[in-house]
């Protein structure tokens, strides 16, 4: 077992809870020493960090408050999952030099104990279905979220028009993807020409509304001219509105996230156009990824199988810099400057 007792763990914790926009402010930078292989208890692995997964729900996790699952205490090194290699184990189950994805953190090194595992996970990942940016994406907790949003909750039928916002994003991409796989017409909401064009030319959505470029109801009224039966919706606020007014009778709203609305100093804005789901006898609900975790190795298998035989594609924002940089290139999923999963690169294997 190696020995890394003279090395530096960096780390960001949270130091105080954001109104509006998270800023450099709201974080501490601190060290800690990384513990030798003689300091881990029994059943704990020491994990050195390669990749973070960098996710809207984080601005979340910085508030106050109920949710699905606790608030990130101040203080406390902020909650992240990642992509790590094993530097040390006492765990029966994990060697040095294997990756793994868990909870690790944002961190250079994560010590994780049965705890840790069990509420965050801690498995081996398998680089032959995937690369390990890809297992923070598509085989990872994204994808797993559009897996389970489409199916289980949208439950698409061919023929049918699914529309999805966020839709060059890390969700959004695998949402429209499989609906494609499923043969339906897929209709993505995204912000600029860019990312419309890679949906519709790399992926193969049917076609994209550029919602900063015109109003997402004329669009809507182009492209899904027959309405729209399922919406996976990324991001709440008017777009969710604009397709509320567009949908068709027994449609399914999939509420996913609502990132418009994520750094509001004002309460959320609800959908004003509800009676259209009474009209049209349509429902709308919630998903939670994590609900589904027991069914997480049927949706890899399922979409390592697309990946592999090029019925899908994936795309991977990688910004290098360390957690040092790990303020700045969170702000960058409010701004849509991300284009694609995005990753902060913390250490190379
Ligand atoms: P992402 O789509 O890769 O990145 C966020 C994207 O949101 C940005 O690139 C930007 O794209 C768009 N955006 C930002 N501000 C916006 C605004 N005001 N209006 C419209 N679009 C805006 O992020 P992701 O990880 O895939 O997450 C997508 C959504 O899924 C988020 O709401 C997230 O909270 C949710 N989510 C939910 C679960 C769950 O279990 N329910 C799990 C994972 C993620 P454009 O450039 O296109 O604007």
């Amino acid at each position: 077992m190696n020995t890394t007792t003279s090395l530096v763990n960096h780390q960001v914790r949270l130091a105080s809870r954001p109104v509006g926009e998270a800023t450099r402010a709201n974080w501490q930078f601190t060290t800690e020493p990384v513990p030798d292989a003689a300091q881990l208890a029994d059943g704990e692995v020491l994990v050195k960090t390669l990749a973070l997964s960098l996710d809207p729900a984080m601005r979340g996790w910085m508030n106050e408050g109920k949710s699905y699952i606790p608030p990130v205490g101040i203080g406390e090194v902020m909650r992240a999952g990642g992509i790590g290699v094993v530097v040390a184990s006492k765990h029966p189950g994990f060697r040095p030099g294997e990756q793994v994805s868990a909870g690790l953190g944002v961190q250079e090194y994560a010590r994780i104990g049965a705890a840790e595992a069990k509420r965050f996970g801690l498995f081996r990942i398998d680089p032959r279905l995937g690369t390990a940016t890809q297992w923070l994406n598509v085989l990872g907790m994204p994808g797993m979220t559009g897996y389970f949003g489409l199916l289980d909750v949208g439950a698409p039928s061919a023929g049918e028009t699914v529309v999805v916002s966020g839709a060059a994003g890390a969700v959004g991409q695998t949402v429209g993807q499989l609906a494609k796989i499923k043969g339906c017409r897929v209709v993505g909401i995204a912000g600029g020409p860019a990312k419309c064009e890679w949906v519709v030319h790399e992926l193969g959505f049917d076609a994209c509304i550029d919602y900063k470029a015109g109003p997402v109801r004329d669009g809507l009224k182009q492209h899904a001219p027959g309405g729209v039966d399922i919406y996976f919706d990324n991001v709440g606020g008017e777009i969710l509105d604009a397709v509320l007014a567009r949908i068709n009778r027994k449609a399914r709203i999939v509420i996913c996230g609502a990132i418009s609305q994520y750094n509001n100093t004002t309460p959320v804005q609800g959908p004003k156009n509800y009676l259209s789901l009474l009209v049209n006898r349509a429902r709308m609900e919630g998903m939670v990824v994590f609900d589904y975790a027991d069914r997480y190795p049927i949706a890899v298998a399922e979409l390592a199988g697309y990946l592999k035989d090029g019925r899908m594609k994936s795309k991977e924002d990688v910004v290098e810099g360390g957690v040092a940089a790990f303020p700045e290139t969170l702000a960058r999923l409010f701004s849509g400057q991300n284009f694609g999963k995005l990753v902060l690169q913390v250490a190379h294997a």
